[in-house]
């Protein structure tokens, strides 16, 4: 989702957009969009931020009237800890992130981040707070450098390759024929969707935010690309305060705190090893993900994730 870039200037992406086809232009109209239905208050005031607690206190949300999507949603993500939200598709794991990113405020509860309501600080100052990894990162049809370097343009050549490199795509990017210089996106190299998303872990770590969102993607990696993603996100999770959104059950064992969600609400909450033993939809979840794994395993390797 483009959207979850709004943080380093809407104008700017439209800007550079503008340069690109006509098909973009639907996105420019959805960024604009969006820039009317949420407003900064009148009195707000830039976030300050001193831990990175972030907090979701009895949060409803409904994208229309009639159709409730979350309903009283109340939990923690105490600084520096990993929280992951799990379950079925169409559950609202990803409208927890949205929201956190305020993309829609909350119809009713509160979001709260360092004890401040994000509805009454500044849009720009709380999405410089928060990096997110969507699960289609949008790449420009620029060189990969420019598309990392682009999450924070002052960074250095030397800053971008670290970013890089703890992402597990420095090696990637150094065997492409013109390395760093290599134009990638729609009219250039055509990148997978575990390289995207590292290039947008890459983004990420060059960011620093406080507090970091890793919406996983839906389809099937091949497990190096996989296994490669998940180091990387070890990696910056340990330094930030995270919400992950989970498909594969296997990349979120070590959560401090794993939410169930079905059909809007927390249906179970709880570390891996205690959900397991509640024998609920967790369990049954992992079971099936276990069945599905071993059977992938035996009838050979997956193809290459696109
Ligand atoms: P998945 O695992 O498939 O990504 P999810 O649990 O992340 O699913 P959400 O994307 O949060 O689910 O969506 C929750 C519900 O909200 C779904 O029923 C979806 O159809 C609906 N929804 C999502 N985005 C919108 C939107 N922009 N307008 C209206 N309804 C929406």
């Amino acid at each position: 989702m483009l959207q979850m870039f709004m943080p380093l200037g809407t104008l700017g992406i439209i800007y550079r957009m503008l340069k690109y086809t006509l098909a973009d232009m639907d996105l420019v109209l959805k960024l604009l969009q969006r820039e009317e239905e949420i407003q900064d208050a009148p009195d707000a005031r830039p976030l300050q931020v001193t831990r990175g607690r972030v907090e979701f206190e009895h949060v409803g949300f409904a994208y229309n009237e009639d159709r409730p999507i979350l309903k009283d949603i109340t939990f923690s993500i105490e600084p520096g800890r990993k929280v992951a939200v799990v379950g079925p598709s169409g559950a609202g794991k990803s409208t927890l992130a949205r929201l956190l990113f305020r993309f829609y405020d909350v119809s009713s509860g509160r979001i709260v981040i360092d004890d401040q309501d994000i509805r009454q600080v500044t849009q720009q100052s709380l999405r410089a707070a928060i990096g997110i990894v969507p699960q289609d990162t949008v790449l420009f049809n620029e060189s990969i450098f420019y598309n990392i370097q682009y999450a924070r343009p002052d960074a250095s050549r030397e800053e971008v390759e670290q970013a890089a490199r703890h992402a597990h795509i420095h090696d990637f990017i150094v065997n492409l024929p013109q390395g760093y210089d290599t134009i990638v996106g729609e009219r250039g190299l055509k990148l997978s969707g575990g390289e995207k998303q590292r290039v947008a872990i890459a983004r990420v770590i060059l960011k620093n935010p406080v507090i970091l969102v890793f919406d996983e993607a839906t389809s099937s990696l091949d497990s190096q690309s996989e296994q490669a993603i998940l180091a990387a996100l070890r990696e910056v999770a340990e330094q930030h305060t995270t919400l992950v959104v989970a498909h594969r059950l296997s990349t979120i064992v070590d959560a401090d705190e794993i939410l169930v969600m079905e059909a809007g609400q927390i249906l179970e909450r709880g570390t891996h090893a205690t959900l397991l033993a509640r024998d609920g939809l967790y369990s049954h979840m992992w079971a099936l993900q276990q069945k599905e794994q071993h059977e992938l395993l035996q009838s050979g390797p997956p193809p290459r994730d696109v």
